[in-house]
Order: structure tokens, then sequence, then C-alpha cells
């Protein structure tokens, strides 16, 4: 006989469930309450969020406001504008052959929601997801990186006050608190981090048969060919590579061009760079800093025996890194992946190193980007509508953006999510609404007409040839 054990974290998700069993979370207005209670949270304690923030990656308050605040501030806004519209069951069509009836999609909550957010968008990426779950009426834990712990403890201390009814939990800690949270039971898990812990999520949902959204990293390419839009696209380039010191899942990873134009583009990315942060980055308030020294000694490790063009100064006491740039050798074979020559090819850099790799052409680009994973994103800098075309239509990737990079993820009418080993399912505006909600198909045929008699047997081949016939249309 086995004794089931109370622990806090088993209580926590009972807690949860008996709220969402209640079905107190049901109701419109209350969907409707509970969106403002988050967007009061993040208004009376902007100036706490800022300051864990900064403590916790040297985030600047502005950052903290245009990657972080805003972007959750988007989705709530959004989702209150849409709201009813989604929430209404929808006519669904039915085929002649069951007619006369009448069907519609019944949008229904699924119950207890479980979000795994990452250290490096610590408020966005654990509330965002937690926008939708609410928005359709589930309750929630949450589980904040233990990596960003200021945040974690913003999050922990006043999630509680601006949710007195128990919807949305906090459980709070690493590996064992996640280890024993994911033996538990819930109707849906968003988990944004990398693949290998991806993969420990999804075995303990299989436990349960329990959903889950992942939302991965991989290395996202950059091709450049547009040499009449030099210097802005490589201001856009270098804002969405070392905001957030390069530790953002979308940030472009690798820069692929063709050899002649590799001078010019490193002049442009230097301009750009000292446009945006100085000539000494480590002084600026807006620069940030390495999540921890693990990650230091790796992205540092990836400068040795490298033609470093831009940048490469380092204080690991500090954990910075400069915006930095390397070249690497023509004639680097061009595999992306485990198999690369060079190691900064060959994971997710997620640090603030910009390779640029030489190669012959957009097709030869293309070649690449498929050798390895599919990318979370793909962008293009190029005039031609061609290679545009070129990479959309040969290549496949969560996203693709033209001239410009990350700022896709601030768009709530995009679902935002990977594709293959950069995860799978979305959210964001209509699509998260679609995440935490079932569907629920609701068909309605009257008695009194018994059409349905023709395909019970005895068979009778005329009504038969005739329901076959209908059935092939509508
Ligand atoms: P991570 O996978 O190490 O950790 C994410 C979460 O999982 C944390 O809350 C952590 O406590 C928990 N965790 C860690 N090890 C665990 C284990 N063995 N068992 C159970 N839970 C565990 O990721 P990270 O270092 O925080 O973030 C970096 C990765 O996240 C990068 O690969 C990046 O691309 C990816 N990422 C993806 C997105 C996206 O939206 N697709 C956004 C940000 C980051």
């Amino acid at each position: 006989m086995t004794i089931a054990t109370s622990t806090p974290i088993t209580d926590t998700v009972a807690a949860a469930r008996a709220v969402f069993d209640t079905g107190s979370t049901h109701p419109l207005p209350r969907r409707v309450a509970h969106l403002h209670a988050l967007r009061n949270l993040l208004a009376d304690h902007e100036a706490e969020f800022e300051a864990a923030l900064w403590s916790d990656l040297h985030k600047n308050a502005t950052e903290a406001q245009v990657t972080e605040l805003e972007v959750i501030r988007a989705e709530i806004a959004h989702t209150l504008r849409h709201l009813r519209r989604w929430a209404k069951p929808r006519r669904a069509p039915i085929p002649l052959a069951l007619m006369p009836a009448r069907a519609r999609l019944r949008p229904e909550p699924l119950g207890v929601v479980l979000i795994i957010a990452p250290w490096n968008y610590p408020v966005q990426l654990l509330l965002a997801p937690l926008v939708g779950a609410l928005a359709a009426g589930n309750t929630a834990v949450l589980k904040p990186s233990e990596l960003a712990p200021a945040t974690a403890a913003v999050i922990a201390r006043r999630i509680p006050e601006y949710f007195p009814d128990g919807a949305v939990r906090v459980v709070e800690g690493a590996v064992a608190e996640t280890t024993e949270l994911l033996r538990e039971r819930f109707d849906h898990i968003v988990f944004t981090g990398s693949g290998t812990v991806g993969r420990v999520v999804m075995r303990a949902a299989a436990a349960h048969l329990t959903p889950v959204t992942l939302e991965l990293g991989g290395k996202s390419p950059v091709w450049f060919d547009d040499d009449a839009h030099l210097d802005a696209a490589a201001r856009r380039l270098v804002w969405a590579k070392f905001v957030n010191a390069g530790q953002t899942c979308v940030a472009p990873d690798y820069l692929m061009t063709t050899p002649e134009r590799i001078p010019a583009l490193v002049n442009a990315l230097r301009t750009a760079i000292a446009e945006m942060w100085g000539s000494d980055p480590r002084a600026e308030d807006h620069y940030g800093r390495i999540v921890n020294e693990r990650q230091f000694d790796r992205l540092t490790g990836y400068l040795d025996g490298v033609d470093v063009a831009i940048g490469g100064r380092r204080d690991r006491a500090e954990r910075y890194l400069a915006p930095t740039v390397v070249v690497l050798p023509a004639g680097t074979p061009p595999v992306v992946g485990p198999d690369a020559a060079h190691p900064v090819l060959r994971e997710e850099i997620f640090g603030p190193i910009l390779p640029i790799l030489p190669v012959a052409s957009a097709a030869e680009a293309v070649r690449l980007v498929k050798t390895w994973d599919k990318p979370l994103a793909l962008y293009v800098f190029t005039a031609s509508a061609q290679t545009r075309e070129l990479f959309e239509r040969e290549t496949s990737s969560g996203a693709v953006v033209h001239n410009a990079g990350v700022v896709h993820v601030a768009a709530s009418g995009l679902p935002f999510g990977g594709v293959g080993a950069s995860g799978m399912g979305a959210y964001h505006g209509g699509y998260s609404w679609q995440t935490f909600s079932h569907l629920k198909p609701v068909l309605n045929k009257p008695l009194a007409l018994d059409t349905l008699r023709m395909i019970a047997p005895p068979y009778a081949p005329r009504e038969i040839g005739l329901v076959r016939w209908l059935m092939r249309r509508g």
C-alpha cells in the first residue's frame, strides 16, 4: 500500500486544483478581473521589478519596461479587447449527410496550468503565458527561474496579494523543486528554456498525458546582402544581438554573408555598437551582464583562437563581456550544429558574440541553415524579393523576420513559438486563447426527424447510396 504524503508543493497544486474545481475562475467577469489584477500588480510595483531586474541581470529600467513589462501589458490590453469575442461559442459547419443539425465550438478552460520560466526575461516569460491561462479561465502555478532570484522573490511576494482567491500560486526553487512539481498532474504545461530540460519536462508530462507547450531555443541565423542599407541594417542587428547582453532566445545567433561584404559590414557594426553603447559599454547602465560565471566561461571559451574583429573585452568578476563580433575564416566548412568546425557554431551562443560566417551565396546560406535543427527565428536583410522568397520557401523556422530582429515577439497578433527542435505549440494573443482552452464541439441533432435511421441496419442500398453521395457534399 502506498501512503500519499503531503508536501508544500503537492499542497500548492492541490489548492490550485481546488480553486479551479469550484468553477470560480470560469465566468467572464472573473477572468477580466484577474487580468486587471495582473495589470495592477505590474503598475503598483514597477519600481520593484525594475530593481530586481537590475540586480539579476544589470537590466536597466528602460529595457525592463520595453522588453519585459510592456510586453505583458500589451498582451493584457490585446486580450481584454478580444476576450468577449473569443469566449463566444462559434458556429461550426455540418455536412449535408448529418442535416438537420446544428454545431458550435464551445471554449472551456483546461484546468491547472504550470508555467516554468527561464532567467533571461524572467518577468515576461513567466507572466505573458499567465495572461492567456487566466483569460481562458484556468488557475496557474508559476515556477520562476532560480537564476533570477531577485525577480523570483518579487513574484513570490506579490502574486498572493493580487490573487487572494488563490487562482495563481508560486513555487520557488531549482531542479529539486521543479522535479517534484513535475510529478504532479497538470492540465497543461508551458515550459520556456533549453531543449535539454524541455525533454525532461515532456517525459514528466507524458506520465499524466499532459499537453505541453515547449518554448525552446537554438541558433537563429541571419542572412545579409543589402549593401544599400548597410548602416540601418547594422543598427537593427546590433540592437537585436546585444540587448540583454545577447541572452535572448530569438537573438541573431550567427550571420552569413559573402566574403567581399565582410569588411564594410564589420565597420558598420562597429559604428552601430559605438552609437548604442559608447566606447566603453561596461560603463553604460544599459548594457547587461552575463547571468553567472559558468555561462561567462563558456562564452569566453568561444573566443580562443578566432579573429575578434570587434570587442572581446571582458571582466570575470563583473561577468562583463563587451559586444563582440568575430569573423570565421573563409573556407570554414559550411556546417552548423554538433559537427561544426568551430565551437561557436556547435550550440546556441546565448551571449554577446556574433560570428560572421563567409558563404558563397544565399543558396549556400539556405543549405547551411538546413544542416541542423529548425531555428526559432530567421532574419533576412536583403533588398531582393527573390532572396526573401528563397528563405521563406526553402527553410523552416519558428518565424521569419525581414530587416529586423527580435521584434516579432512584441506582436500579440503573431503566434510565438518554435518548430522542430526550437519548440512546439505557440502562444500570445489569440494563440494563447487556443493553447489554454479546449474548443469543445457541441452537436445538436433534433430527434423529431429520424434521418440517422438511414445508416442503421438493415441497410437499404438506395438510402446508403444517397447518404454516401451526401457525405461527399458540404
Ligand atoms: P533551463 O532549461 O536551464 O531552465 C529553465 C527552467 O527549467 C528554470 O525554471 C529551471 O529551474 C528549470 N530546470 C532546470 N533544470 C531542470 C531539471 N533538470 N528538471 C526540471 N526543471 C529544470 O533554461 P535557462 O538557462 O533558464 O534558459 C536558457 C534557454 O532557454 C536557452 O536555450 C534559450 O534559448 C531558451 N529560451 C527560450 C525562449 C523562448 O521563448 N523560446 C525564451 C527564453 C529562453
